[in-house]
């Protein structure tokens, strides 16, 4: 028997890993030359955007521990977020969980008990609507705390997200050591994507990047072939597939299946600049950008959401972004010899980075619709909006419904 998984993202990485380990003979096919997917390396080793794991993430940290990755990611800011705001140069380290705001000197701009009130009560199953009519009567909170949190968690903007999708965040952030930090030390590359190919490899697994899937033929509930650009599978009686490919992907090969189908875009900006130093991690308000991460080889900075950014150029972003990173800097008094000019930067747009989390149903497409082919990706994991863990839960969800 031989298990076809299909998309090397996390959910086809985390689904291989869990198939592969258990002594199945797995082929994993990805389309472009690398694996990754939507975290993934580009060619010269740059990430094509930060991402930040939560201690929350039980299933994604532990499945850097399975591929012996954990030590790379690192707590870049234990003592709170470093937080600066632009539009009032004012600056506070704040704690991510309200259980750290017990500490005044770690509690968010515009804090107060109605507004933590409402936003506790968007973890309860009340009725879905946006973020922004829900904390509409606590604008200088949602301003300091809840906007950042949609906009970091959903990829939505709060005038737009759904309070159902937050709360499954909320209900996760309440145990202990939930909001703590987590990003990669060096990069998605070494610090993921390859330590996962490199278990793989040893549990005996072949991959093979460059191989399109085109097409699944299907017949009386099962998947017969799958056609690749450049040969035809034919499946055994015994043969299976994880179809582990994002939503416009998965509904092209099997239509009818219930996907989302807005989605938002996400912008990254890498500056070549070398600070040294530890890797930082600092929160913008009133900013372009909301994001900075500091790594001793490099700057990046993310700005969610960006649907206007995603149509601007380099020229137009990067003195912007730079501006808002020197703030930062100077706030935080983060050492290095930060020139005042832009270094060289290089923008990377992730047009579909995420489906957008408005009210309304949560698309929820079975887990096995064909009797020989089980699905995965974050767009799969109704429990949780679209993030790393939601792959990674989705991926070992499919590895399990497959063997049965
Ligand atoms: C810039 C950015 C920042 C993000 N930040 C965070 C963050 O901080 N924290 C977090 O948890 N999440 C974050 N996310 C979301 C996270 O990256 C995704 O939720 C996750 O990577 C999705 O994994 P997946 O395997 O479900 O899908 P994908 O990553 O989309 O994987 C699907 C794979 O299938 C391949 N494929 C597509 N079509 C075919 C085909 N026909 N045949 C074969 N292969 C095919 C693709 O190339 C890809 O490798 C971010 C996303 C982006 C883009």
């Amino acid at each position: 028997m031989t298990i076809h998984v299909i998309g090397a993202g996390m959910a086809g990485l985390a689904a291989a890993h869990a198939l592969a380990t258990q002594g199945q003979a797995v082929t994993l096919h990805e389309a472009t030359p690398g694996a990754g997917g939507r975290a993934r390396a580009l060619p010269d080793g740059t990430d094509n955007g930060t991402h930040a794991l939560i201690g929350c993430n039980t299933a994604a940290l532990g499945f850097l521990d399975a591929i012996g990755a954990r030590q790379y990611w690192v707590q870049p800011e234990p003592g709170g977020l470093p937080v600066h705001d632009c539009a009032d140069g004012s600056s506070r380290l704040v704690a991510l969980s309200p259980a750290g705001w017990w500490n005044g000197a770690r509690r968010p701009a515009g804090v107060s008990w109605g507004g933590v009130l409402a936003m506790m009560a968007m973890a309860l199953p009340f009725k879905d609507r946006t973020i922004a009519e829900a904390m509409a009567a606590h604008p200088a909170f949602l301003r300091g705390f809840v906007d950042p949190l949609v906009i970091a968690a959903l990829n939505t903007p709060s005038a737009e997200a759904s309070t159902r999708r937050l709360g499954q965040v909320l209900r996760k952030l309440g145990a202990p050591g939930a909001a703590r930090l987590f990003v990669a030390s060096r990069g998605l590359g070494p610090d993921l994507v390859e330590p996962a190919l490199a278990v793989l490899a040893t549990a005996g697994a072949e991959y093979s990047p460059g191989s399109r899937l085109r097409a699944i033929q299907v017949r009386e509930g099962r998947a017969t072939s799958l056609t690749f650009q450049d040969q035809d599978v034919m499946l055994g009686a015994a043969d299976r597939v994880v179809l582990a490919l994002p939503p416009w992907e998965a509904t092209r090969m099997l239509p009818g299946l219930p996907a989302p189908d807005a989605f938002a875009p996400i912008v990254n900006l890498h500056f070549a600049f070398q600070p040294g130093g530890e890797v930082r991690f600092l929160g913008l308000l009133g900013a372009l950008c909301q994001w900075v991460l500091v790594r001793p080889e490099g700057v990046a900075v993310t700005v969610s959401a960006g649907d206007a950014e995603a149509e601007q150029d380099v020229e137009e972003l990067a003195p912007r972004a730079w501006a808002e990173i020197l703030a930062a800097v100077r706030a935080f008094h983060l050492p290095g010899d930060w020139p005042l000019a832009p270094p060289p930067c290089r923008v990377i747009k992730e047009r579909r980075a995420t489906p957008r989390q408005r009210p309304g149903p949560i698309p929820a497409p079975p887990r096995r619709p064909l009797a020989n082919l089980a699905l995965a990706g974050d767009w799969t994991w109704p429990d949780l909006p679209a993030t790393i863990e939601a792959a990674i839960c989705s991926g070992q969800a499919a590895a399990r419904e497959i063997l049965r």
